[in-house]
């Protein structure tokens, strides 16, 4: 308020200053006089007044010219002007166009299109992360690996691209069939985030199928770390990988070092059915015995498992028949069932029990009934001196029958003969169970369930040595000619380890 005062009363002096300047003028009678050569100027004050003006504005044209001038000098010369700042804004809004367009046509899956204008962006937009990442891209969408390969290696020079460079040549080695190569750069990648979960993943998957155990438990170990991994699932996880790791390091001669991982494979997951045998056997060998039979009865109690019993049969090698079937009856005796009534049989069998093992197998063929409660049958009855027809029956029987439990994938159902950290079909990671696959039981497509109604009535004056595939005359599956002594003889010794 008060500068606007103060304004409008100085502009009122101004303006009486002038007024008064040129009455004052008009007044004089002074004059200038100019002479040029011949000719003579007389100027009046008025005149001079105008004179004076005119001068100035001739000087301030002068002066605006004089910088026009060293402005366009600078503008030839390459130096930021008005002018050349115009033309980059627009060059600027025509890259960023260009880059849009090419995000747009890669998202949309046309990688031609985007590395067009991911080529017209780069020109115009000098060289950005961001139009070297939409080249990469671009060329990797269209086919052209060569240059997507230099491109996402530019990316490496910046770190703030760093990472995401590594990335696309990882993505590059996968798609190409490189684990090794791939395995270095997840490696690299990890290291510049460690915390980085689909990295984590990647690398484990690379470390486990290149069996690079000790890696694996690297990796798990900083996924557990940025709690990605509730505690119960990385002990689980890490028992499986530590269990792999002693078969790798058993397989390498390198024993103390293998028993060792076993035992902790053990600890971090008691329940793990190979590692607990794998344990119990690295114990025993360390004289630890009564340690090695109660692990046993701890998974035991869990899974009942053959791999278990020949475990804890292992640990007395020489013992008696009779003394053997005494300790394991309350390994057995806690958990109750099939396994249990057949590892019972077996051990009954061995002891020349043979109507014990009967007793013991009740009515196993009929509510269990799989290749091994069949083998049993047969060998009980041959035990006991039946006819020879009676055992083959069994053994017929047993061709047919559902293998019942085995190591099968629950994300392909893939059937292992023995456990593996990673499904040879399908290569998932911890999916093998001890389960009955679902595909085992029903009808044959070769009709071969009269079989053992066939083989059963066969004369008694066959001949004692003739294999028994010879008298079936319905097609069956291929099965090595045995006597029946032998196929018992020998499922019983791998089985118990006698
Ligand atoms: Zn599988």
């Amino acid at each position: 308020m008060i500068w606007t005062m103060l304004k409008i009363v100085l502009f009122l002096a101004a303006v009486a200053g002038l007024t008064l300047g040129a009455e004052a003028l008009l007044d004089q009678q002074a004059g200038l006089r100019l002479a040029f050569a011949e000719t003579e100027f007389t100027l009046g004050p008025v005149q001079m007044a105008l004179a004076a003006m005119a001068l100035l504005a001739g000087l301030w044209l002068l002066m605006k010219l004089a910088g026009l001038t060293v402005a366009t000098l600078r503008f030839i010369n390459g130096d930021e002007t008005a002018l050349s700042r115009h033309f980059e804004r627009n060059r600027r809004a025509r890259g960023l166009e260009a880059l849009t367009d090419g995000y747009l046509a890669l998202a949309a899956g046309e990688g031609e299109k985007a590395l067009t204008k991911a080529r017209k962006a780069e020109k115009l937009l000098n060289d950005q992360p961001l139009t070297t990442l939409l080249v990469a891209q671009s060329a990797q969408a269209k086919g052209n690996s060569a240059l997507a390969e230099e491109y996402y290696k530019r990316l490496l020079e910046d770190e703030r691209s760093r990472f995401v460079g590594v990335q696309g040549l990882l993505a590059q080695q996968i798609e190409a069939g490189n684990p090794t190569k791939a395995r270095k750069l997840a490696e690299t990648a990890l290291s510049l985030r460690p915390g980085h979960g689909a990295t984590q993943d990647r690398l484990l998957l690379l470390q486990n199928k290149a069996g690079d155990w000790q890696g694996a438990r690297r990796t798990l170990l900083e996924a557990a770390r940025s709690g990605r991994l509730p505690k119960p699932v990385y002990q689980r996880r890490d028992a499986v990988l530590t269990l792999q790791q002693a078969e790798a390091e058993a397989a390498l001669g390198h024993t103390a070092t293998a028993q060792d991982l076993a035992i902790e494979a053990n600890r971090l997951s008691p329940e793990l059915i190979p590692a607990a045998a794998r344990a119990a056997a690295a114990l025993v060998a360390q004289g630890k015995a009564a340690a090695a039979a109660k692990l046993v009865k701890r998974a035991w109690k869990a899974q009942p498992h053959p791999e278990l019993a020949q475990a804890y049969a292992a640990i007395a090698p020489d013992e008696a028949p009779a003394a053997r079937l005494a300790r394991f009856e309350p390994l057995l005796a806690q958990a109750p069932g099939p396994e249990a009534q057949m590892t019972r049989a077996e051990l009954l069998i061995a002891a020349e029990d043979f109507p014990g093992a009967r007793r013991a197998m009740g009515d196993l063929h009929q509510s269990h009934p799989t290749q091994r409660a069949m083998t049993i049958m047969a060998a009980i009855d041959r035990g006991e001196g039946s006819a020879d027809t009676v055992v083959r029956g069994w053994l017929a029987r047993a061709l047919i029958a559902p293998r019942g439990e085995q190591w099968v994938c629950g994300n392909c159902h893939h059937e292992h003969a023995r456990w593996h950290a990673l499904c040879h079909q399908c290569g998932a990671f911890d999916t093998l169970a001890w389960t009955t696959p679902p595909d085992s039981s029903g009808p044959s497509a070769t009709g071969t369930e009269m079989l053992p109604l066939i083989v059963g009535v066969l004369p008694p004056a066959m001949p004692e040595d003739s294999p028994v595939v010879e008298a079936e005359p319905l097609d069956t599956p291929p099965e090595p000619d045995r006597p029946a002594a032998e196929v018992i003889d020998l499922d019983k010794t791998r089985r118990l380890g006698l």
